[in-house]
């Protein structure tokens, strides 16, 4: 029954509840058929002795795997340093071993370097990024990161990790930058160092953990690391394996128990331990204390979830940008509210959204938040939707500040208005607007005037202010109700603008009255022609319920001068409706009598000459043009003759100028013409060759030589027989295409002479640019000659030069003195024609 204890191992028990590790000595002794389990309490020999022994192969595994070189030192002596040491800066471990470290650092850092030493002597871990001079004399950047530790004989030493970061610097900092990456660099080096075996369980940790989490780094020894984190974080470390067997890191964050039970952030990296044959041993594990970190980020993120949370609900809009304007985040509403996705904001800023107009002003709102002046700034704005609508928006902007109280973003709520804004906007309508006909009402078309009036002041141009008053109206009211009435004058209104066009503005001032203004207006004639435009229209018939109406109206017309008011000016028209409505026959009045007297006698003979048109009232008397040498006839010119039923014959002058304003000149040219190739047709011995006067306007028209041909043709004419009259003052304002259709006349013999030659300025340029055969010297220039002398003598001898020159025929217009006919043949003219050669007449027998 008794026989050796057998021993079976010290085992370390970790007391959970006392929250530390004890060491046992575990005996089994055989006792009877039984065994007996003896323990003895080891812990402080392990701590003293054994574990420092044990530890040592450990802890040089580390030193080799962790950062590749470590140094360390007492009293700023190296003690050892790892093998890794010559190939990072080339000196062996015997030359530095037992000698000051300060020779290697670059001068510029060394005072850091001692302050790492000094901190790390203090007892608080330390780190620095510092360059280490290489053997060879080049600098090396390395990090550090030193923890402190006291030797068994109460020296203070420091370890001090090394590791080379030459590449990272090189690549990563830029040389103004330097000094803000090594800060950085050293806060992220480890506070705490955890070395595990395969199992997980730890070997060693850093002294430091004392000071972190409040564990005597021996009493981990056999925890595992798992097993000290929260149950929540352990996920990262048991995982951790397939990649750290792959070659590379794990890196999380746990929150890690300490001593007092309570729990600490850290941010761990993790890395495979191997020995010295690249066998993988266990893990390192380097901890960085990120509590406040943590706590800072997680009250961040959380404020952060409410915000977008409230955000996301919210039905107004909602954006952060930063002090450019960029979006930093929307909420749907404000996606919504400018048709676009969400992801479109991104890259986009402010500005992309807003209407032109707006985006200076709004700028302005942001550095004023930006810079402090104003912590609110509200402006109403327009944003621009992705389909090119304008939404009207009132933003409300705040500072968002970060927990330093530094700008950080720019709070908008955006809140769409338009709705508002239409409906002001329609106010606004209806205050200007008549709602029955959609016309401008009375209001605004004062004022519309009064603008009108100044401008017409400062341009030198005259409005034409029209009152339209429809005729029966209040019968057409009382008879089929005010519906009908309402239909009729949104009937007449509309008309009434489409004829208007954009000439002028028609507004509704009431009733049955409308007025019409034309900021434009040349003359009286051009007047009568707007008014007549504006009551064709309106006159055609309308069929309400049934009833088949003839709209009529009568008008009052004023044209304003340079000292006319909107008042004064609708006044007029409003009394002169009044007359044109009493004169029964007259569609309009004039406000001024002398304008109306013109207009009306215009139109009686406007009236009176279409009806001669049609009864052909016109006759044509010839004038001759004679050679002065022998008295022969050269040619005849046809002058037209209007046969008025009332009035007798009349000379063009009474009435050439309305028929070329109303067109009838066409007509009545297609008529001499005929007349005259009737008379050269039956009378060939009389009129051997005859000159027809052509004006501008029947030149315009396209079919201008097709019809003289025909004409010809159909009296069976030789071309060569007639003549064309054109004035400069004709040809001139037309295109090419007129000298085209000329140049046709005259290549089938046409003549074509330059009339009234000498009254205008380009007479010579006709001369070059048409098929010209004669010019004829104007009447004026001929008076002349006798009454002042001098110079009009030279010029028509220099014109008769010319005629000659160029081959034409020469003809001197009203010659009415003999001295006249004397002087103009001493000065080398060869034809003329005048009352003293002979009067224009009707054809008779025996001329
Ligand atoms: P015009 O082409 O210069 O015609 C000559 C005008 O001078 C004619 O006036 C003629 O009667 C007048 N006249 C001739 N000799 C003398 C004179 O010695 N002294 C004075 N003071 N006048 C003289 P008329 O017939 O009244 O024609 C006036 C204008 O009407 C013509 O001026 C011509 O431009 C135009 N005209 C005449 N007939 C026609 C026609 O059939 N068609 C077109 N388009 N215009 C015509
Ligand atoms: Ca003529
Ligand atoms: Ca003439």
């Amino acid at each position: 029954m008794h026989g050796t204890p057998v021993v079976i191992d010290d085992y370390p028990y970790s007391n959970e509840v006392l929250g530390e590790v004890r060491w046992y000595d575990l005996r089994a002794v055989q006792c009877g058929d039984g065994i007996a389990l003896t323990w003895r309490d080891v812990t402080d020999k392990h701590n003293a002795a054994a574990m420092l022994a044990e530890s040592e192969a450990h802890f040089r595994m580390l030193v080799s795997n962790v950062y590749g070189v470590v140094v360390l030192s007492v009293d700023g002596l190296v003690k050892w340093i790892s093998p890794a040491v010559e190939a990072l800066i080339g000196y062996s471990s015997d030359e530095l071993v037992g000698r000051r470290s300060s020779h290697l650092w670059h001068p510029e850092d060394l005072p850091r370097a001692l302050a790492l030493r000094q901190k790390a002597q203090g007892g608080a871990p330390a780190g620095a990024v510092l360059r280490v001079r290489h053997k060879d004399d080049h600098y090396v950047w390395v990090e550090l990161s030193s923890t402190p530790y006291l030797t068994s004989a109460g020296e203070h030493g420091a370890i001090t990790y090394m590791r080379d970061v030459s590449e990272k610097v090189h690549a990563e900092a830029a040389l103004e930058e330097r000094e803000e990456k090594y800060r950085l660099l050293a806060e992220n080096a480890a506070d705490i160092v955890f070395q595990s075996d395969l199992d997980d369980r730890l070997r060693w940790v850093s002294p430091s953990v004392e000071a972190r989490l409040g564990w005597g780094p021996v009493e981990l020894v056999g925890v595992r690391l798992g097993d000290l984190l929260h149950r929540e974080d352990t996920e990262p470390l048991r995982t951790a394996d397939p990649r750290l067997a792959a070659g590379g890191d794990v890196t999380f964050e746990a929150r890690c128990r300490r001593r007092d039970g309570t729990y600490r952030w850290l941010a761990f990296g993790v890395r495979p331990m191997l020995d010295e044959h690249g066998v993988v041993v266990g893990r390192v594990a380097g901890a960085r204390d990120i509590e406040d970190e943590v706590i800072g980020r997680r009250s961040l993120l959380e404020s952060e979830e409410l915000f977008r949370t409230a955000m996301r609900a919210a039905g107004i809009g909602m954006a952060m940008v930063d002090v450019e304007g960029c979006f930093l985040a929307v909420n749907p509403a404000m996606a919504q509210m400018i048709r676009r996705d969400p992801e479109w904001f991104e890259g986009h800023a402010m500005s992309d959204i807003l209407h032109a107009d707006d985006v200076d002003a709004v700028s302005l709102d942001r550095v004023r938040l930006w810079s402090g002046e104003s912590e609110v700034v509200t402006r109403e704005i327009r944003l621009v939707r992705s389909d090119g609508r304008i939404v009207w928006a009132r933003r409300v902007g705040a500072l968002v500040r970060d927990a330093a109280g530094a700008p950080h973003a720019l709070l908008l709520q955006i809140e769409d208005v338009t709705a508002g804004h239409v409906a002001a906007e329609l106010l606004d309508y209806q205050a200007f607007h008549d709602t029955l006909t959609g016309l401008r009402n009375r209001a605004w078309i004062v004022d519309f005037l009064d603008a009108e009036l100044v401008s017409a002041r400062r341009d030198g141009e005259q409005v034409g202010v029209f009152f339209i008053d429809l005729d029966n109206f209040k019968v057409i009211n009382d008879s089929l109700g005010h519906a009908a009435g309402d239909q009729l004058l949104a009937i007449v209104a509309r008309r009434m603008a489409d004829a208007l066009g954009t000439e002028g503005t028609l507004g509704r001032f009431g009733g049955d009255e409308f007025v019409a203004i034309v900021s434009y207006i040349e003359d009286a004639y051009q007047a009568e022609q707007v008014a007549e435009g504006i009551l064709d229209a309106l006159s055609r018939e309308v069929v309400i319920d049934g009833h088949r109406i003839v709209p009529s109206a009568s008008m009052g017309i004023a044209l304003s001068s340079p000292d006319s008011t909107a008042a004064g000016l609708l006044r007029d028209t409003d009394s002169a409706r009044f007359r044109a409505k009493a004169a029964g026959r007259s569609r309009w009045h004039f406000s001024d009598e002398g304008l109306h007297a013109d207009a009306v006698s215009r139109l009686t003979i406007e009236d009176q000459l279409r009806g001669s048109v049609a009864n052909r009232d016109f006759v044509v008397h010839y004038q001759p043009v004679l050679r002065f040498d022998d008295g022969s006839v050269v040619e005849y010119e046809a002058l037209v003759r209007w046969q008025h039923p009332v009035r007798g014959l009349l000379l063009p002058g009474e009435f050439l100028p309305v028929a070329e304003e109303s067109g009838l000149i066409v007509p009545i040219g297609t008529q001499v013409l005929d007349l005259v190739c009737a008379d050269m047709a039956s009378r060939h011995a009389a009129l051997p060759r005859v000159a027809v006067n052509i004006s501008g306007v029947e030149l315009a028209r396209p079919d201008f030589a097709r019809r003289i041909v025909a004409t010809l043709e159909r009296h069976g004419l030789d071309p060569s027989r007639l003549v064309l009259e054109v004035t400069e003052t004709a040809v001139m304002p037309q295109d090419a295409s007129i000298a085209t259709e000329l140049s046709g006349l005259r290549d089938l013999g046409v003549g074509l002479h330059v009339d009234d030659f000498g009254t205008g300025f380009s007479s010579i340029s006709l001369l070059r640019d048409l098929p010209v055969t004669g010019l004829k010297l104007d009447r004026s220039f001929v008076n002349d000659l006798t009454a002042v002398g001098g110079a009009p003598a030279a010029l028509a001898s220099g014109l008769a030069g010319l005629v000659s020159g160029l081959g034409l025929t020469g003809i001197a217009e009203g010659i009415e003195t003999q001295e006249q006919l004397d002087l103009l043949r001493d000065l080398g003219w060869e034809n003329g024609q005048g009352f003293l050669l002979g009067r224009p007449g009707p054809l008779v027998d025996d001329l």
